[in-house]
């Protein structure tokens, strides 16, 4: 196990996706554990999920509006009240300079101790994983964290204009990447991760099979971690970045 901080020792979690869904696909069970022993958690939506959906006949230009109100609702059943957008075009995400002073803007604005970001890295194993803008939003969001959120000549008008001091955060969570160091039960909160996952409607509302699916995927992460049959877990790789 990697020596990861004790919950006891953070007060602010800052989550960064790419999609409304990827934190509740990828940690909502953890989120729901964060949230319960009392830390404060704020996510941070980099796009509105505008290409997402199955159902042809919803209105496309109203698929933002719906993505954002379903990521609310989602975030509230797992003990999040602060969810941030910030208005990317779905599927075109690049780890450009303007996402890296826009990540390190809301991360000297929440001030995290701890912050949660999809893999830059491609899986071979679950191509899905990969989606081009979580490996955008992953890099991107390394980058802010260093140098760019705690180096105070890093985007000078953030301190500048925005009175924005620099900001250090001391662990990243990387989800969805090819080798976990760190693993969560979320046996106990595994409910509350299906009712976030069943809140993300114009996503999830065709899966008859959701429940069993997500179950039968914790279950496998749970025996990687070693833990008894019938336990539930979410894996991450954990960094050191103080
Ligand atoms: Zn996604």
């Amino acid at each position: 196990m990697a020596g990861v901080l004790d919950d006891a020792e953070i007060s602010r979690v800052l989550a960064i996706t790419a999609h409304p869904d990827d934190v509740d696909f990828s940690a909502a069970g953890t989120v729901a554990r964060w949230t319960e022993a009392g830390l404060a958690v704020v996510y941070c939506i980099v796009t509105d999920g505008d290409a997402g959906g199955f159902d042809e006949d919803f209105p496309r230009e109203d698929m933002p509006t719906q993505r954002r109100a379903e990521q609310v609702a989602a975030a509230k059943c797992v003990g999040v009240n602060d969810v941030r957008f910030l208005g990317y075009p779905d599927g075109r995400v690049e780890a450009t300079l303007d996402l890296r002073r826009d990540l390190a803007r809301v991360i000297r604005q929440v001030r995290p101790d701890r912050v949660l970001c999809p893999s830059p890295e491609r899986s071979y194993q679950r191509i899905g994983i990969g989606h081009p803008d979580h490996r955008a939003v992953g890099s991107a969001t390394l980058d802010a964290v260093y140098p760019d959120a705690r180096n105070p000549f890093a985007f000078p008008e953030l301190r500048e204009r925005e009175s924005l001091a620099a900001w250090t955060v001391r662990e990243v969570w990387i989800a969805g990447g090819p080798d976990p160091n760190h693993y969560v039960d979320v046996t106990e909160t595994f409910g509350r991760k299906l009712a976030a996952l069943r809140a993300h409607e114009s996503q999830t509302s065709h899966m008859a099979d959701l429940a069993e699916r997500i179950r039968a995927r914790l279950a496998l992460v749970a025996q990687q971690a070693g833990l008894p049959d019938g336990r539930l877990a979410e894996g991450f790789r954990v960094l050191d970045t103080a």
